[in-house]
C-alpha cells in the first residue's frame, strides 16, 4: 500500500520517532504547528476515523492513553495540551492513515479556523 504513515511506522523511511511499540508509532510532525507538535498513529493501517471498526476500540483507546503518558513523561501534561484527530475533506485530513496530532508548549487558540 502507498501510504507515507505505513512506510514510517514500517522504518522504511527515517523520521524522528518519539515513541514505537508493536501495535504504536509516534513521531515528531514535519511541518510543526507548535513548540511540541508530534503525530500518534496505530502501525495498522486506519485510513481515518470513518474506516474504524469495533474491533479497532481497544487499539485506540490505547493509542489515547499512550498519548497521555507521553505528555507526562515529556513534562506537558501539568500545563495542558491538545489532540486533534482530523477526518476527511472537510476536516483537513491530509494524510490517509489515521493520526492524533498532539500540540503544546504554548497557549492553543480556539475555535481552531
Ligand atoms: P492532517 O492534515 O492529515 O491532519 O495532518 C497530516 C500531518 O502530517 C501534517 O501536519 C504534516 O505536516 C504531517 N506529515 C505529512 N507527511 C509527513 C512526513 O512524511 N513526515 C512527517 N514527520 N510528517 C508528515
Ligand atoms: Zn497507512
Amino acid at each position: 500500500m502507498d501510504c507515507i504513515f505505513c512506510k514510517l511506522a514500517q522504518g522504511e523511511i527515517p523520521t524522528d520517532v518519539l515513541y514505537e511499540d508493536e501495535e504504536i508509532f509516534v513521531f515528531t510532525d514535519q511541518n510543526p504547528q507548535a513548540p511540541v507538535h508530534f503525530l500518534a498513529i496505530p502501525k495498522k493501517h486506519i485510513a481515518s476515523l470513518n474506516e474504524a471498526d469495533a474491533d479497532d476500540a481497544a487499539l485506540l483507546g490505547r493509542l489515547l492513553l499512550r498519548i497521555r503518558q507521553i505528555a507526562e513523561d515529556e513534562g506537558f501534561a501539568a500545563d495542558g495540551y491538545r489532540v486533534v484527530n482530523n477526518i476527511g475533506q472537510d476536516g483537513g485530513q491530509s494524510v490517509a492513515h489515521i493520526h492524533f496530532h498532539v500540540l503544546a508548549g504554548r497557549s492553543l487558540q480556539w475555535p481552531p479556523g
